[in-house]
Formats: C-alpha cells, structure tokens, sequence
C-alpha cells in the first residue's frame, strides 16, 4: 500500500461519527512468571436449560483478595490461569486466558471475586482416536471449592467500556463462553444507571447450551434499557420457524425494525458493536452487517475494499485489518 493510500485510509477511519473515548486501563499487575493464588469459591454448571447440555460449562469463581488482582479487574477484561504439570515434552504448561465474566465490583460486590464460563475441553484426539482432554478448561472445571488456583492478570485493554458509557449505545454479540464479558460488562451498565440502550444477542447451537439464560433474562425483565435476544443454529426460534445465526438477528428481530430494534440502534451515531466467541464468527456479522444495512450504512463499523465490496460470501478470516476493516466503534475478541 503507498503512503497516499496509508493516508486516506486512515483518514476514512478518522471520519466515522461517534468514535468512543477509551480509557487507560491496568493489565498485566500479576504476569506469569509470578502469579498469585486464588482460591475456588463457587463452581456451578452455568448452562441452566431444562434438558442437559452436551457441553459442561462451569461459572467457576475465584477469591483473589489480598492480592494485586483485588479491585483491578475490570469487566470486559481476562484472567490467567497457570496449570499445574507439564506438556509430553517436559515443559510446564503454558497459561490460558479466561474471560472475567464477573462486573468490576466483582462478584462479592467489592472487587476481591472474580469470576469465568470455562467450558470443557473434551474431544476424540485428532491423530488415534483416543479421548483428548483440554488441560486448563479441565483443571479449572474439576476444581473444588477451597482449591487453589494460579492466577495471573488482568489481560486486555480494548475490550471495555468507553470512559463515559452513557454517551454511548451498545450491541453485543456472543457465541458460547463468549458471553463471559459481556455478562460483566452489561452488569456494569446495568447497576452504573446509565440510560444507554443495550441489546446482547447470544447465540449457540441448541437452547440447553445459553449460558447464563436466567439471568440475562432476568435482566431483560428488570431494565427497560437492556434486551436479551437469542439465536439458535441448529433449532428453530420461539418467534421464528428458522435456524439463525447472531448476525441473522438484526434482520430478524423479534421488534422488526421498529423502536428499539437491532436495525434503529445500528443506524444511530451512538452505538458500538462488542464481539465476543468463536473465531470466525466476526466475518459473519461483518457479513449481516453489509447484508442487513447496506454498505454505505454499515461503513460506519466496517469497511470493505472495492474489490470484494460485492462479493460477501468471497470474505475469510485474512482479510480483516487489511480488505476489512473494522471501525473503531467495534471491538473483537475471539478465541
Ligand atoms: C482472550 C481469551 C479469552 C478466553 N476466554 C475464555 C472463556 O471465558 N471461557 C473458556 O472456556 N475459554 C476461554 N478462552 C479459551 C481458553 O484460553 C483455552 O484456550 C481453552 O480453555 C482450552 O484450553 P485447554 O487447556 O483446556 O485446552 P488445550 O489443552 O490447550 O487444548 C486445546 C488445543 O489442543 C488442540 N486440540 C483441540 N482438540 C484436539 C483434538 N481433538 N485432538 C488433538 N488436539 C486437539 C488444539 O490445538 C487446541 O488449541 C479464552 C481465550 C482467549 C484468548
């Protein structure tokens, strides 16, 4: 790319209306070469449907209190957890980042637990067929209350809320324990009293896997300013005799695209767009976003080259941060 096209680019970014201010945030006060002990206070599956899930997926909270980790979380960022043991080569095992799904006041309310959706690692291995297990979702998952835990962190900079949440409007999206931040960051807008519109849309593949179904529903209910909508991709929907993906939502809404819906909060200046789960499924809403909005609407968080402008269906993973795009009104974690 030459300099004059470096230049425009980054002009045309420059111009996107609505751009949050971000703040400085702590990360890394623990690192990994010494990390602190937390403690298990709580682990309960956090897939409530009435039937069983097929996935095992753990709300698992952690006391961190009296460590640096204590009231310097916050929602939207993650944690490390250092397994204990060593690979099939000898050497320890590495960390793996969890996401905090608990709000920054913790889940005790003063910044000392915190809290994550660990999902099982459990498969056949690749290679013989025999039963793999994931090392640290396992540890972690297997857990009992009193253990302790290795922790590190906090991790991550970008994924939080602007410094002043109420000039803003917000929609998530999240597939499986992608729902961990947003949890946490919902909660903080939530209790924080801000008027700020909040759609999180979740998505998995049957109901029995929502993570933290009741609650989020119970915070439908109780505030105005937050919905809580799903999207089942091998079901059909409550309101809808179709299988969706998330992105497939700000099409079809339960609302339409009337007041309150994804489309009238996705037109506004206001809003940003949080991505959190699967890799990959950031090209879809990419994708929905060009589908449902138009191009030029969708510019506003994305922005596509020329020359695979008309052809979505051509967009894969490499393209992102070169052909595609995404604004700074939206933020990706995927994992
Ligand atoms: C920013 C961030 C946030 C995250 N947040 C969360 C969260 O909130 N909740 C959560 O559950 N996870 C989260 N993760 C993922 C988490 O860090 C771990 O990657 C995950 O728990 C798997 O770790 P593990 O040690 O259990 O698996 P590992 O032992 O590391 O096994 C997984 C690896 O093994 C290989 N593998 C997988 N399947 C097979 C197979 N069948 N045969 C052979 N090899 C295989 C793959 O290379 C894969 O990468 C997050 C990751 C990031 C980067």
């Amino acid at each position: 790319m030459s300099q004059t096209e470096k230049t425009m680019r980054e002009k045309t970014e420059t111009a996107v209306a609505g751009e949050p201010v971000m703040p400085d945030v702590s990360v890394n006060l623990v690192r990994p070469n010494e990390p602190v002990i937390g403690r298990v206070v709580e682990s309960e599956l956090c897939t409530l449907g009435k039937r069983k899930s097929a996935a095992f997926i753990r709300h698992v909270a952690i006391d961190v209190s009296g460590t640096p980790l204590a009231g310097n979380f916050r929602a939207g960022q993650s944690f490390g957890v250092l397994p204990p043991g060593e690979t099939d080569r000898g050497k320890p095992h590495k960390l793996r980042l969890y996401s905090i799904s608990s709000p920054t006041r913790g889940e005790d309310g003063e910044g000392n637990v915190l809290a994550t959706s660990c999902k099982r690692v459990v498969d056949e291995h690749w290679d013989d067929h025999k039963l793999f297990l994931g090392v640290c979702s396992n540890y972690l998952c297997d857990a009992q209350i009193g253990d302790e835990i290795r922790v590190t962190g906090p991790s991550g900079k970008r994924f939080v809320l602007p410094v002043d949440p109420s000039q803003h409007d917000y929609v998530f999206f999240a597939t499986g324990t992608g729902i961990a931040p947003f949890r946490a960051l919902s909660i903080d807008l939530l209790e924080g009293g801000y008027a700020s519109k909040v759609t999180l849309v979740m998505g998995s593949p049957y109901r029995t896997d929502l993570i933290y179904d009741e609650q989020l529903r119970e915070l439908d209910e109780k505030y105005e300013n937050f919905r809580y909508v799903t999207a089942i991709s091998r079901e059909t929907q409550d309101d809808l005799d179709r299988r969706l993906y998330v992105q497939d939502r700000i099409k079809h809404d339960p609302l339409g695209t009337g007041p309150g819906s994804l489309s009238e909060q996705l037109a506004s200046d206001r809003t940003l767009i949080y991505v959190c789960g699967l890799a990959g499924m950031e090209i879809g809403i990419f994708r929905g976003l060009f589908d449902a909005l138009g191009r030029d609407a969708a510019s506003a968080y994305v922005q596509v080259d020329d020359e695979i402008a008309g052809d979505p269906s051509s967009w894969n993973k490499r393209m992102i941060n070169r052909q595609i795009r995404p604004t700074k009104r939206v933020f990706l974690e995927v994992y």
